[in-house]
């Protein structure tokens, strides 16, 4: 089977068991981005709490986060985790957003994904997989978004070699799959909750997985 049949298979297969996503939670495209930063090496419910904070505060917009002193941001987003941290790189991205974009992020929509991605990956603190997320879910762009439960599931299907890059790993949807924003959407959400579910890092629950008649 080709490379492309087998993607569109597994995203069948995902979507008919589990049933569409809705990805990415956020009441604004603002909140989302903060939600891409935030969940570096955190799970998603601290996060809710950190935006949650933010939401109660009224930071949660470009200019109340470019004005907010780093300190003060740190105390809101506590409960996300490396809070210090991720409160520079908070800072970092809104004065981003000043410089580039007239602190609205819905203004990069107009740039074209070539030249977006690395003005993005150029701040510090945004790696590939928060920019991408960014990218697809904040500015709907065509990026697939490739993350450790991505790379999990197609090793084990054969699909990427356990030692891969991320680009590598990319580039097997971007190479094999028309650019759809609303498909990219989908897939990588139906990844991470089929990861959650069955393709557990340790005893992965294949008898119970819609993928386990899957053939490379
Ligand atoms: S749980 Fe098993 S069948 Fe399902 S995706 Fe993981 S390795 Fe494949």
């Amino acid at each position: 089977m080709n490379k492309k049949a087998t993607l569109l298979d597994i995203y069948k297969l995902l979507l008919q068991n589990l049933g569409p996503s809705n990805w990415w939670p956020g009441d604004s495209p603002f909140e989302i981005a903060v939600g891409a930063i935030l969940t570096q090496n955190t799970n998603w419910h601290n996060v809710e709490k950190a935006i949650n904070n933010l939401k109660q505060a009224n930071l949660l917009t470009e200019e109340a986060i470019f004005q907010i002193d780093e300190q003060t941001l740190a105390s809101h987003i506590k409960p996300s985790g490396f809070f210090n941290i991720k409160a520079k790189r908070l800072k970092n991205f809104v004065t981003w957003l000043y410089q580039e974009a007239n602190l609205n992020l819905l203004n990069l929509q107009n740039y074209p994904l070539e030249t977006l991605r690395p003005k993005l990956l150029a701040v510090s603190g945004i790696g590939p997989e928060t920019a991408d997320s960014i990218l697809l879910y904040a500015l709907n762009k065509p990026i697939f978004v490739v993350d450790v439960y991505t790379k999990r599931m197609f090793f084990r299907h054969g699909l990427i070699p356990e030692e891969t890059t991320y680009s590598e790993v990319q580039e097997l949807f971007m190479d094999n799959l028309e650019p759809n924003v609303k498909m990219f959407n989908e897939f990588h959400a139906l990844i991470v909750r089929a990861c959650k579910k069955w393709c557990t890092k340790k005893n992965p629950k294949c008898e119970q997985c819609p993928l386990k008649n899957l053939t490379a």
